[in-house]
């Protein structure tokens, strides 16, 4: 046997290994979750099979080596139902069209694989950790799938018995451990990143949005369209009183407290506005597209709704209420910084003359 033809064989397979953990990054980095995402992986996938299958890595004389079952054996595990399903029935279109003896088992490895994988997936991660040991289980139990090779002619069967069949389950193996470590490498690297990414833009107690997210949403508002910007608002809220309530109730409770009546503003708002936790306990509300007297009943019915809500700690339940200030791009105020300065003079028009109430600015 030449070895040098199998090793740079190996080496090509590893270029191939190496196309789908990159494609894989850039797949779920677009589609975040769903059926999409499955959709997507199973392509890519079967699109790494089919090449693989077009150039085999010839180990004897009618017995190759391709990618396939590796790839087909992590499409549970990373692509999820819809991903397997794809994968398999691209790769069994594709080897019907190729035709010849081997069509039968191979469409038969194809189901078996999947299966197997499908099976390994459903071992709890406790029993079989993530790493090492649980990929060379899928690649060893994945290599059952050869079973389907004894449909073939006696004459074949004979000359894969010994090493060309123990040199395919270790390619097998090997081919899973490095796909599942490295897909495994970028699940953990895109969560790390997603992780990070959320705790620059939203303020750990209140679960709100923060002043950084603020900015970056502000600009955005002003970029968009002029016609939506136009029905730009600003509610500002703040709650009255509340140094006497951690003075009499303790940190904690204030803390509870602001993260109950942020609970409460969020509930009131529409998806596409931005809740920001401006300063201690200070709260903007940024409406695109809301008209001055919609973000004013919006603003009142917080207000009210906060007013009526009572926040339990252990011993008793605590009240507080909120003022709030409210202000429009028009005319006069045309710029985030003029809004903000608006919305913060009607917030204190609110404060001064006795709390709990709304002012337009
Ligand atoms: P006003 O009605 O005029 O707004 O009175 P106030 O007491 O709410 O106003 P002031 O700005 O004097 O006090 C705000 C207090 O909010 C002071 C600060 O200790 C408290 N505070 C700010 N951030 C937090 C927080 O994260 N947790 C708790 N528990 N308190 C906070
Ligand atoms: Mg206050
Ligand atoms: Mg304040």
């Amino acid at each position: 046997m030449d070895y040098s033809i199998l090793l740079t064989g190996v080496v090509r397979i590893l270029g191939l290994t190496a196309l789908v953990i990159l494609s894989y990054s850039i797949v779920i980095r677009t589609f975040s979750k769903g059926w999409k995402k499955g959709a997507a992986v199973g392509v890519l996938l079967a699109l790494g099979g089919i090449l693989s299958m077009n150039d085999p890595v010839v180990i004897a004389p009618g017995v190759i080596f391709d990618g396939r079952t590796a790839l087909l054996a992590i499409a549970y595990p990373y692509g999820g139902p819809v991903g397997t399903i794809v994968a398999a029935l691209l790769m069994a279109a594709y080897r019907i069209w190729l035709g010849g003896v081997g069509v039968v088992p191979g469409l038969i490895s194809i189901v078996l694989i999947c299966t197997i994988g499908f099976g390994v997936a459903l071992i709890p991660v406790r029993k079989l950790p993530i790493g090492l040991t649980r990929s060379v289980v899928t690649g060893l139990l994945a290599s059952l799938s050869l079973v389907s090779i004894s449909l073939l002619p006696h004459d074949i069967v004979a000359t894969i018995i010994g090493f060309p069949l123990v040199a395919v389950v270790v390619a097998n193996v090997a081919n899973v451990v490095i796909l599942s470590d490295f897909l495994e490498r970028e699940k953990s690297r895109l969560r790390i990143m997603r992780a990070l990414e959320h705790e620059a833009w939203v303020d750990p107690l209140t679960k709100l949005q923060n002043r950084r997210a603020f900015d970056r949403a502000a600009l955005r508002a002003m970029n968009d369209n002029k016609s939506k910007a136009a029905h730009c608002s600003l509610v500002m809220i703040d709650i009255d009183h509340f140094k006497a309530i951690n003075d009499r109730w303790g940190h904690d409770t204030g803390d509870m407290v602001l993260a109950d009546v942020a609970a409460i503003i969020r509930r009131n708002v529409r998806i596409t506005d931005v809740v920001v936790r401006y300063g201690g306990e200070e709260i903007v509300l940024l409406l695109t597209n809301t008209p001055q007297n919609v973000a004013n009943q919006l603003a009142e019915r917080v207000r009210s709704e906060i007013e009526l809500a009572s926040f339990s700690t252990e011993l008793e339940s605590v009240s507080v209420t909120v003022s709030a200030g409210v202000a429009s791009l028009n005319g006069q105020h045309t710029s985030m910084e003029a809004l903000l300065k608006a919305a913060d003079k009607a917030l204190y028009r609110a404060k001064t003359s006795g709390r709990n109430r709304v002012e337009v600015a």
